[in-house]
């Protein structure tokens, strides 16, 4: 599909498919600096790592039993069996914590606790469980081990020298746990990407404010930083600015030069009011990007760079708002953050059967928002959420959402459908 194929709902502007406007923004934020950090393990969760950082050594670095037991040759328990056991004489006992003295001779065993670290001479560990007690130094063992069995090897969890966790890696509790195992105390990860938000409209009103008639509360300034820092973004709010040029132009300058990100919502259409465009426009370096895509809702969008700021008009529906930061933000933002993998290849889905036929124009991306209801013995149901997008409790209804694409005409009832989950 070309760009000039669509117009907008004017007639005036071409809308732009969605994954152009997405190529378009990642091309032009491609080379944006990222500053670094260093920072201590404990305080790396959702950090994003700015290196690749191989393993300093093997873990464990020692063999250690993996059950509580006796360490044997695995050789001496061969053939054994609860009708034939074989007879292991107890030579010693496995200290916790500290290194085995002595060597596991033929015929023989040590006493050994999970984690223990194996004796010289040993290869296997034969469980408690599998042993009877013949007196204190002579064991009946019911069962055979091989070689390796009931224990952990050197380097078996990582070994030393391979990769632990490469960059752009966003740091789960698990990786920190990684880290902590090898002795990683400190690492480098990328600065935090830094956000400003701001609202524009004569009619809003901050949301601990009681509106007057004709007024209405702010609701996209809090949802929209919540989905920023749910991404690891440092949040700046800048209020609420009429829609009066002036007041406009000089709060988004000074958002431009203070962060990565710049988002504000409202006044990105083509209406007599909705400033953005002209805005924009004029802090230029290079301006406008795209304004207008083929997508519903979050048609009116205005993606825009100044100098090294990514900047969003988004549309002031709510849903529209968060219809749009799903699909350009998020990904800018993930940019900026320094993580590896977009979002798409690592968000939660599921398949689910849509439970009523839904109609879409051709020629745009319909994102649909669906509650998931579960079915005995069949695939979930995807319910349509339907509503207007300025309608935010359609939002917090749903559980998730699918597309349907620009060469669609609709879905129709009992089609399998990709449910994308919302967090
Ligand atoms: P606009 O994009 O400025 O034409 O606004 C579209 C609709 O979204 C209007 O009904 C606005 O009142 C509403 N709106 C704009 N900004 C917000 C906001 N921050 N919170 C809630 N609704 C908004
Ligand atoms: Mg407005």
């Amino acid at each position: 599909m070309t760009t000039d194929t669509i117009k907008d709902m004017l007639g005036r502007v071409s809308l732009t498919p969605v994954q152009e406007a997405q190529n378009i923004l990642l091309d032009a934020l491609q080379n944006s600096k990222r500053a670094t950090d260093t920072c201590s393990l404990s305080v790396a969760l959702d950090r994003v790592l700015a290196c690749d950082i191989l393993s300093p050594e093997d873990l464990p670095n020692h063999p250690r039993s993996t059950m509580d037991g006796f360490a044997v040759r695995a050789a001496d328990t061969f053939g054994a069996s609860s009708t034939m056991p074989c007879y292991l004489e107890i030579d010693g006992e496995v200290a916790m914590g500290q290194m085995p003295e002595g060597t596991v001779q033929q015929g023989k065993c040590f006493r050994i606790a999970t984690g223990g670290l194996l004796p010289k001479g040993s290869d296997a560990v034969v469980m408690f469980e599998h042993t009877v007690p013949v007196d204190e130094k002579m064991i009946e063992v019911v069962k055979s081990v091989g070689v390796g069995i009931n224990l952990i090897n050197r380097g078996e969890d990582i070994a030393k020298n391979s990769p632990a966790l490469l960059q752009g890696h966003l740091l789960r509790p698990q990786d920190l746990g990684l880290l902590a195992g090898l002795g990683i105390a400190e690492i480098d990860v990328y600065a935090k990407p830094k956000v400003g938000i701001l609202s524009t409209g004569d009619e809003i009103v901050p949301w601990s404010e009681s509106p007057p008639p004709g007024k209405i509360r702010d609701i996209n300034s809090i949802t929209l930083s919540g989905l920023c820092t749910r991404l690891g973004a440092d949040v700046s709010d800048y209020g609420i600015v009429t829609d009066t040029e002036d007041l406009f132009l000089k709060t988004l300058k000074r958002a431009v030069s203070e962060n990565n990100v710049v988002l504000f919502s409202g006044g990105s259409s083509v209406g007599m009011r909705d400033l953005g465009e002209r805005v924009i426009e004029q802090l230029g370096n290079p301006g406008i990007l795209v304004h207008g895509v083929a997508l519903k809702p979050g048609k009116p969008i205005i993606i825009g760079l100044s100098n090294d700021t990514a900047i969003f008009g988004l549309p002031g529906h709510p849903v529209s708002a968060m219809v749009c930061f799903e699909l350009f933000v998020d990904p800018a933002l993930r940019l900026f953050a320094g993580i590896s993998q977009q979002k798409h290849s690592l968000q939660p889905s599921l398949n689910a059967l849509l439970d009523r036929n839904i109609n879409s124009a051709a020629g745009r991306l319909d994102l649909i928002r669906v509650q998931l209801k579960e079915q005995e013995n069949d695939l979930p149901l995807a319910v349509p959420v339907l509503g207007k997008s300025g309608s935010i409790s359609t939002l917090s209804r749903a559980h998730g959402y699918f597309f349907i694409d620009e060469a669609s005409q609709g879905i129709n009832k009992n089609t399998q459908v990709k449910v994308r989950l919302l967090s």
